[in-house]
């Protein structure tokens, strides 16, 4: 089998469509596998292998781990800023500090680029699929993350069609490189294109959305649009906002999302080590090293080609920037926690037995969540195994009697040490 049904075997697709945008005899189309879109091959396949010469998917663990490791996560890098945009109207709607947003306005307006392929609308019922926006679109809708996958056949086919438009484009690590493996094999021409690579730890499948639908407070209601991490909930970094078709909507913790999400991401993620979008232009990500943190939201961006240097030239007075060193940035960022990452691709890679028992477990882990979601009664499958997990982390309970009552002394697994008394936790502070 020479064709992508291998990747899709190996559970290492990302749904980003490019596939489809390469086949030559047009035998790929996305199909709704569960909470998935994959690519399905037809009959007409004739094994010629282009389709696995685009994924990015196929190459994903020829790494050069003769480096630092935090340098092979940095890849290149020319400038690293803190930047927020000034356009109070974009700052606002925005993911975090609205940058992509700001420059791609700037960059079409002053006609460097003809068009930009972004994300249009906040429903889920079908794959999320890039358009074409130009400089009259309404960028509103556009704007905020979806943790879910992409496909980005429509802007390969595009640049196939129309080979000497500029185009800037967004997206993720793995989609990014599929799109470049696109324009290598399509013999486009790389200047052409602005890359604007998204920082990105981990995407999820759309059983999430299926997930928030079951919520409680979803009952009897049909939600119109979901916002993953949104301001107007209670400033950056946002929190989960819920619409309905009866013009309601409901705001959950943000916790509320984080705590699920492990058992909806792509298989891929564990083994990813392109958090920081190595292959971009300009890497866009949220802002969280400290001293520029505020509830606004702010975005850290690494330069890191000519082209990303000469654009952000061109915007920068668009912004409020402060410079940064990577050490702040790769340290507000956790790349250290990639580690993981690294022996499940070697796991992968060459089927050994590790010797970590964290990775061992992380990744049963992995798998028993996997399990869950097949249930129909998502929402209370996962509450029950949320809460099963939290009676499990509770290894030792001691009680002691003190004055007439019960003392109850809890040891977690991460050791640290409880007490609660009638109910109420508290801590022993030790005499200085
Ligand atoms: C799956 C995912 C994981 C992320 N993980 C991290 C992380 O770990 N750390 C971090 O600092 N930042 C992460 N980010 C980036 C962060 O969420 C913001 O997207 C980034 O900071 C840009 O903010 P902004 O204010 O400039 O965006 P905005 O001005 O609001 O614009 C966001 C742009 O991104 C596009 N977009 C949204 N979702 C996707 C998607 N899935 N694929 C392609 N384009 C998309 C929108 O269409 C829009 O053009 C992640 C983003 C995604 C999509
Ligand atoms: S190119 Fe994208 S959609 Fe196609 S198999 Fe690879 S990851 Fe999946
Ligand atoms: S192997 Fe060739 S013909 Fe078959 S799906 Fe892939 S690109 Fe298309
Ligand atoms: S974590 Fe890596 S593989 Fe997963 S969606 Fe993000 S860039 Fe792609």
């Amino acid at each position: 089998m020479n064709n992508v049904n291998r990747i899709k075997q190996d559970n290492l697709c990302v749904q980003c469509g490019v596939c489809l945008a390469a086949c030559p005899r047009k035998c790929i189309s996305m199909k709704k596998d569960g909470f998935n879109f994959c690519p399905e091959i037809s009959d007409d396949c004739v094994n010629c292998g282009i389709c696995l010469n685009v994924c990015s998917s196929t190459k994903m663990f020829d790494f050069d781990l003769s480096e630092n490791f935090e340098q092979i996560m940095a890849g290149k890098v020319l400038n690293v800023f803190s930047v927020k945009s000034s356009d109070k109207t974009v700052l606002k709607n925005s993911a975090s500090g609205g940058f992509v947003t700001k420059v791609v306005q700037e960059l079409l307006n002053k006609s460097m680029y003809d068009f930009a392929f972004l994300l249009k609308g906040y429903d889920y019922d079908v794959q999320l699929e890039t358009q074409i926006f130009d400089k009259n679109s309404d960028f509103s809708q556009s704007q905020k993350s979806r943790y879910l996958t992409v496909s980005h056949a429509q802007t390969c086919e595009y640049m196939f069609r129309n080979p000497d438009k500029k185009i800037i484009i967004v997206a993720t690590g793995c989609a990014l490189n599929g799109i470049l493996n696109f324009i290598k094999l399509k013999k486009l021409k790389r200047e052409n294109y602005l890359f604007l690579g998204l920082f990105c730890d981990k995407t999820m499948n759309y059983g999430v959305v299926e997930y928030f639908r079951q919520h409680p407070v979803s009952i009897g209601k049909n939600i119109s649009q979901l916002f993953f991490k949104d301001k107007r909930a209670g400033g950056w970094p946002g929190n989960v906002r819920i619409e309905y078709d009866d013009g309601s909507f409901v705001d959950l913790p943000n916790t509320s999302r984080m705590e699920v999400k492990d058992y909806f991401i792509l298989e891929r993620c564990l083994y990813c080590l392109d958090k920081l979008n190595r292959n971009a232009d300009i890497s866009i990500g949220d802002n969280y090293i400290e001293k520029c943190m505020d509830s606004e939201g702010a975005n850290s961006i690494i330069i890191r080609s000519v082209l990303g240097q000469r654009v952000f030239n061109e915007v920068k007075k668009c912004f409020l920037v402060e410079e940064n060193t990577l050490e702040d940035l790769i340290l507000s960022q956790r790349i250290k926690d990639k580690k993981l990452n690294l022996e499940f691709a070697r796991f992968k890679k060459f089927g050994i037995n590790s010797e970590n028992n964290d990775f061992l477990s992380f990744y049963q882990e992995a798998l028993r969540k996997r399990e869950i979601v097949q249930h129909k009664d998502l929402y209370n499958s996962i509450q029950k195994d949320l809460s099963l997990q939290k009676q499990k982390t509770l290894t030792k309970v001691k009680k002691v009697k003190f004055c007439g009552l019960t003392i109850f002394k809890k040891k977690e697994k991460n050791k640290k040490i409880y007490y609660s008394v009638l109910g109420i936790p508290f801590k022993l502070k030790k005499k200085s």
